[in-house]
């Protein structure tokens, strides 16, 4: 049993909550898209809440927690789908919104505290001259340090990959949770030991994030007759190079009959593709649609739109939105993650269309991976129990299209070979020893034990 009286006492000088309603609501995220996770992870919760505002608060609060042997989750916006923001072993939750500082950019590359929402970074960035490379569709909530934790892909992906892409990351800096913790810099390749590592690899203090030359977007939403035209057309887009994009989501029908704000604008039983286009980029935008029997049902400033609260940029109603947008009307659905195959790609679209025709309604986002223009995917679906839902993934790798499985809150059941790597686990074992920092994620980790530690 965790000794908090003297946690707290330790930390009097650093802001703490022990509100159980307060600790509650921060011991959650939206792993309730799920209803494996949700039957798993509902009820879970963390002790208090600490909230550093500063490096060497973050370094205080560890130092108290590892003497103490009291586990630690990291949090950001607490908009992550996999549970992975819950702690599982109660403990501190630490609540990282407080370390909200822009630091600097220099030669395009910006630095910033962990804590600081995608949304103000842009907004900073843009005054001047330039703008995030990728952000996920909860932009005006999750925070740098969660999305190169816990999340990264989304907007911007048509032209920068992911954030795992080489480049896409320059650095961060993490606090470990030694019996000393320290603050170490992590340049380059070094960075990915703490990318998608849920923070069990240390507690990200800053991010330096590479950018791009700063565009006044557009949105549009151009209906199409079926899905079939949408999805040629959506690759098309993708392999445009002249023409400079954000976003390309093409959305089966009836999806967009779920979308608040939109739904008027759409035809009854079109498909639609949503696209982010550089205003240069319109003209052949609108002849590349065409071509492909489009019509353009709506237009907007994106930047305007997520700039007012009553408004909804389109990327809004893309990635992991879209599985929102019909939760909020249909308790009834779930979703799962897809990436089809580059070399068959419209084909093996058709082929899980029509495969899952009554069980799924698709929407693909156009992005590059490893250098090629692509589909990645996050169909809803109906919930008929996790045996189905195993069947599904397993039919859909049998057709070619890889499956990261939302459903599973773990690093290793969520890694493609189903393991953590060993440079990892060693680096885990250098940071963390104890393996205090989200436990219960990286379940392959075997923390030192204390007479080795004393020894
Ligand atoms: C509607 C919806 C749409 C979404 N769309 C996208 C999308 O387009 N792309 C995408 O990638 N994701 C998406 N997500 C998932 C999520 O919003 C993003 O991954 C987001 O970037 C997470 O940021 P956060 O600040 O909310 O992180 P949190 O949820 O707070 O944390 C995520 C993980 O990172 C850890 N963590 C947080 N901060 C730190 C830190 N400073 N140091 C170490 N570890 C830390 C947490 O312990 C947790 O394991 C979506 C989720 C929802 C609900």
């Amino acid at each position: 049993m965790p000794d908090l009286d003297a946690l707290l006492a330790d930390l009097r000088a650093i802001e703490t909550e022990t509100d159980p309603v307060v600790v509650r609501l921060k011991s959650r995220d939206f792993f309730w898209f799920s209803p494996i996770l949700k039957a798993a992870l509902e009820g879970r919760r963390g002790d208090l809440v600490i909230r550093p505002r500063s490096e060497d608060e973050v370094l205080a609060a560890l130092a108290a927690c590892v003497h103490h042997r009291i586990p630690v989750t990291p949090r950001g916006g607490g908009t992550g789908n996999y549970g992975q923001a819950v702690p599982l072993a109660g403990g501190a939750i630490l609540d990282l919104t407080g370390m909200d500082r822009m630091i600097s950019i220099d030669n395009g590359v910006a630095e910033v505290e962990a804590g600081v929402t995608l949304m103000q970074i842009d907004a900073w960035a843009r005054g001047l001259g330039w703008e995030l490379r990728l952000w996920p569709s909860t932009k005006r909530m999750a925070t740098i340090g969660g999305f190169v934790a816990g999340g990264g892909a989304g907007v911007g992906g048509i032209a920068w990959g992911t954030l795992r892409e080489r480049g896409n990351l320059a650095g961060v800096t993490i606090a470990t949770a030694e019996a000393s913790p320290r603050l170490m810099s992590l340049e380059g390749a070094e960075a990915a030991q703490a990318n998608h590592a849920f923070g069990t690899t240390g507690i990200i203090t800053r991010v330096r994030i590479p950018l791009a030359p700063a565009t006044p977007w557009r949105d549009l939403a151009i209906a199409f007759p079926d899905f079939d035209h949408a999805a040629r057309f959506g690759l098309a887009l993708g392999l445009a190079d002249g023409i400079a994009k954000k976003l390309c989501s093409v959305i089966d029908w009836p999806l967009p009959s779920f979308f608040k704000g939109l739904e008027e604008v759409v035809p009854e039983g079109k498909p639609l593709v949503l696209a982010m286009v550089a205003p240069s980029g319109l003209a052949a935008t609108r002849d590349l649609a065409g071509e492909h029997g489009g019509t353009i049902v709506a237009e907007q400033d994106t930047l305007f739109a997520e700039q007012h609260h009553d408004q909804t940029p389109f990327y809004e109603y893309a990635w992991n939105h879209t599985t929102l947008h019909v939760l909020k009307r249909d308790k009834g659905v779930t979703y799962l993650q897809l990436l089809f195959p580059p070399d068959r790609l419209l084909e093996t679209v058709a082929e899980f269309r029509a495969r899952f025709t009554d069980t799924a309604w698709l929407h693909t986002e156009v992005g590059r991976f490893s250098g090629r223009v692509t589909m990645s995917a996050l169909p809803v679906i109906r919930w008929q129990g996790a045996a189905a839902l195993a069947e599904m993934i397993a039919t859909c790798e049998a057709m070619g299209i890889q499956v990261a499985n939302p459903h599973v809150s773990t690093l290793e059941e969520g890694a493609r070979w189903k393991l953590v790597a060993a440079d990892r686990l060693a680096f885990k074992r250098r940071v963390d020893p104890w393996g205090l920092l989200n436990p219960g994620r990286m379940t392959s980790y075997v923390p030192v034990s204390e007479r080795e530690m004393a020894g």
